[in-house]
């Protein structure tokens, strides 16, 4: 998944960009999008706990479902804590330094 930050365009930084493209659930506006095969998919943060989450749910073929569900879940709370990292290593990159924010 891809912050709106992330995007050349919206490269002002993290908490000062420019939210131009809608939810592809709910039309609201997007602040991540994810870039597939088939094109790309906006999400805003209500349709990532809801929509994304369910559609997780949703993927799993297995007869052996439980055992699957668990496996996802625990999965799913290991790459959460990666992408975190990952998002907040970039925030960290595109913060302005000390150095840029002190005013003469
Ligand atoms: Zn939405």
């Amino acid at each position: 998944m891809a912050a709106i930050s992330d995007r050349p365009e919206h490269c002002e930084g993290f908490w000062n960009e420019t939210i131009t493209q809608e939810c592809s659930f709910c039309g609201r506006p997007s602040t991540a999008f994810w870039t597939g095969k088939s094109g790309t998919i906006e999400v805003c943060p209500k349709c990532a706990e809801t929509v994304l989450v369910s559609l997780i749910v949703d993927s799993i073929r297995s007869p052996e479902y439980r055992t699957t569900v668990e496996r996802l879940l625990e999965k799913v709370r290991t790459r959460f804590w990666y992408a975190l990292a990952d998002r907040l290593a970039k925030i960290v990159q595109i913060a302005p330094k000390e150095s840029e924010l002190t005013q003469d």
